[in-house]
């Protein structure tokens, strides 16, 4: 599903190479782990995934169900079925959470060719979700993401991926920030979107949140590439002895 071939990426602004001949291959079903040190660019993959044009691909391609996706703009990624949780969750003030997630999707309806959701159908989809995230509605009259606490912050990026139902989706740092309930609850929702025709990228840095999203592959990033690849054992590996043995290895 998600092909990452010898990709080069850098800071617009000022030229720095973060992404450095990055390799990665996430099959349809699965579900892979990136792990890595703080500073590896793991952020910066999602970043460039999702398309952001504060950074530039300048070696290499991401394919993504065979097509190269570095010409399409974020809102044509999504509309492909993409879907980015950020470590760092845009604040939306304004918007009151419903609203936007009606616009985000009727935005992917219209995309597909599909009617606009009539309003009824969309709160029945949203209370739905809502409840098996144990969100509040009141909550999703409040603006989007604005003064929401770190575990409501995730729980909401969860509640759009469930009702968007994206194909490829990938969540940065998803765990941290989440006491031990949340932490299930947030596991739990993504553990319902498993299926054999959608991929999952989870980036984190603790073993921790793969106890309960257990992967199908680990990969290791660490100055810009994937180092090390593996089964979950790897990250049982890391949280033991650290990513000292695998960087020496890898030099
Ligand atoms: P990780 O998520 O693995 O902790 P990041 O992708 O956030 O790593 O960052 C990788 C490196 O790139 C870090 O050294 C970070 O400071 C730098 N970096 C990423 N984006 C920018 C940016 N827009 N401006 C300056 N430095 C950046
Ligand atoms: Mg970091
Ligand atoms: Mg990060």
């Amino acid at each position: 599903m998600l092909e990452i071939k010898n990709l080069h990426a850098r800071i617009a602004e000022d030229g720095t190479e973060i992404i450095r001949g990055l390799n990665l291959t996430v099959k349809a079903g699965e579900v892979a782990a990136i792990m890595g040190p703080n500073g590896s660019g793991k952020s910066t993959l999602s970043y460039i995934l999702a398309g952001r044009d504060d950074y530039e691909v300048t070696e290499g391609d991401i394919l993504y169900n065979g097509e190269s996706i570095l010409e399409l703009d974020p809102s044509e990624r999504a509309a492909k079925g993409i879907f980015l949780a950020f470590q760092y969750p845009v604040e939306i003030p304004g918007v009151a959470t419903m609203q936007f997630l009606k616009v985000a999707m009727n935005e992917q309806r219209k995309a597909r060719g599909e009617e606009e959701l009539k309003t009824p159908d969309f709160i029945k989809l949203v209370k739905e979700a809502a409840a098996s995230l144990q969100i509040d509605m009141d909550m999703l009259k409040r603006p989007l993401n604005v003064g929401f606490s770190g575990g409501e912050k995730k729980r909401a990026e969860i509640l759009q991926m469930k009702l968007l139902a994206p194909q490829l989706c990938v969540l940065d740092e998803t765990d941290s920030g989440l006491d031990i309930d949340a932490l299930k609850i947030v596991s739990d929702g993504v553990n319902a979107l498993r299926s054999p025709d959608r991929a999952v990228i989870v980036i984190t840095h603790y073993q921790r949140l793969l106890e309960y999203i257990v992967p199908d592959s680990v990969h290791v990033l660490y100055k810009g590439q994937v180092i090390k690849s593996g089964s979950k054992e790897l990250a049982l590996d890391l949280e033991a002895n650290g990513y000292s043995q695998i960087i020496e290895d890898a030099a």
